[in-house]
């Protein structure tokens, strides 16, 4: 293979990403894949069938740029975010980006760099210091307490004295599954003397409200991350977006590359988002299901650390990695999030989830 005998140390490559790993869940053809925490429900055959037809539609435009700003999808966005939070969004409050990972890393981009700092309260997720070190900007952690849940008058303390140019929290939080109520929210925003992030990518198998409600009070500070990836069953599809002042919306507007999302995309997420309220009812399915793995989990006498998610941090196991290895051998992809003596599963179908259990009676801790 041409060029197979040069390697990393051979390229010009930036200093401050050498030894570096990549996010890298592996892609496994395994039986049962309960690791990206994606919906194992695939989308109707209703939205299928819609999708397809918006997608031809916009075919036929393909020799022109998509639409720069979006508009239409961020209105559709709108009205969702709307409708599920109960706060009033105009399209000026969002921005989309092809996934949520663009979307923080086009936070950073405008937000961070080099000289400044992002923080975050671990173990939480990985690509938060990944786009920090590809957009240079130093990365700050913070811990939480033992049991993972975070102590928010600490937090806040943390916050003021560090005084970091983004903050992240993750409401439910990846890989640990615990939400923060509005009012410890609410706290931590008036502590952070720059932006706070809240990742809610999980936001919809939550019970808790949603940070934008927050938005009217904190509308410098508050950026509100959302995702099509999770509940709404379009990981494939790409599709992120944000909820802040419409001055966020123009700060980011100075980094992000023209026409990053494709017409096929935009057509392709307004589709869905028309079929939300049939996407969103698998939403109550897998909380059920997950409180149904969690309780068997405790029963086989597990340490389950309790998940507002649509996926569950257990343990403790003597070797986690091993132990990774033994549910791949029994045919079920778990993901060893690099918490000590834990594993990480995502809620699948009934089925995959009665697979992973019976592979957990018989797996080694
Ligand atoms: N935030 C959190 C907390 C996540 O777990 C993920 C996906 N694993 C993302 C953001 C990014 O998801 P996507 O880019 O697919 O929207």
């Amino acid at each position: 293979m041409i060029g197979a005998d040069i390697g990393l140390a051979d390229l010009p490559l930036r200093d401050d990403l050498r030894g570096r790993s990549p996010y890298g869940a592996p892609q496994l053809d395994v039986p049962v894949r309960l690791n990206t925490n994606e919906n194992p429900y695939p989308p109707p055959p209703a939205l299928v069938a819609d999708v397809a037809e918006a997608v031809a539609e916009a075919a036929a435009g393909l020799h022109r740029y998509p639409d720069r700003d979006a508009t239409e999808l961020r209105a559709d966005l709108a009205r969702y975010l709307s409708a599920v939070t109960g706060v009033q969004l105009g399209v000026e409050n969002l921005w989309a980006a092809n996934g949520s990972n663009e979307v923080l890393q086009q936070i950073l981009q405008a937000f961070g760099g080099p000289g400044r700092t992002a923080l975050g309260f671990e173990p939480s997720y990985s690509m938060h210091p990944i786009i920090a070190a590809g957009t240079r900007t130093e990365w700050a952690p913070a811990p939480r307490r033992d049991d993972f849940t975070l102590d928010t008058a600490r937090a806040a303390e943390i916050l003021a004295a560090r005084g970091p140019d983004v903050a992240f929290v993750t409401s439910p939080n990846n890989p640990t599954g615990g939400s923060i109520p509005l009012a410890d929210l609410r706290e931590l925003a008036a502590a952070a003397p720059g932006l706070l992030v809240v990742d809610e990518a999980y936001g919809e198998f939550s019970d808790q409200p949603s940070a934008t409600r927050l938005l009217a009070e904190f509308p410098a500070k508050l950026v509100v991350s959302r995702t099509m990836s999770k509940a709404f069953a379009f990981a494939g599809g790409r599709l992120g977006y944000l909820a802040a002042a419409p001055a966020v919306v123009d700060a980011l507007q100075l980094v992000r590359l023209p026409y990053h999302l494709s017409t096929l995309t935009q057509a392709a997420a307004r589709a869905a988002l028309r079929h939300a309220d049939d996407t969103l009812r698998s939403v109550h399915a897998l909380s059920a299901e997950r409180d149904r793995v969690m309780e068997s989990l405790r029963g086989l006498g597990f340490h389950v650390v309790h998940s507002d998610a649509n996926f569950v941090l257990f343990g403790r196991f003597t070797d986690a990695h091993a132990s990774w290895k033994s549910y791949l051998d029994a045919g079920v992809l778990v993901r060893d999030v690099g918490v000590p003596g834990h594993l990480r599963v995502t809620i699948g179908t009934p089925a995959e989830n009665d697979a992973f259990l019976a592979a957990s009676k018989e797996i080694v801790r």
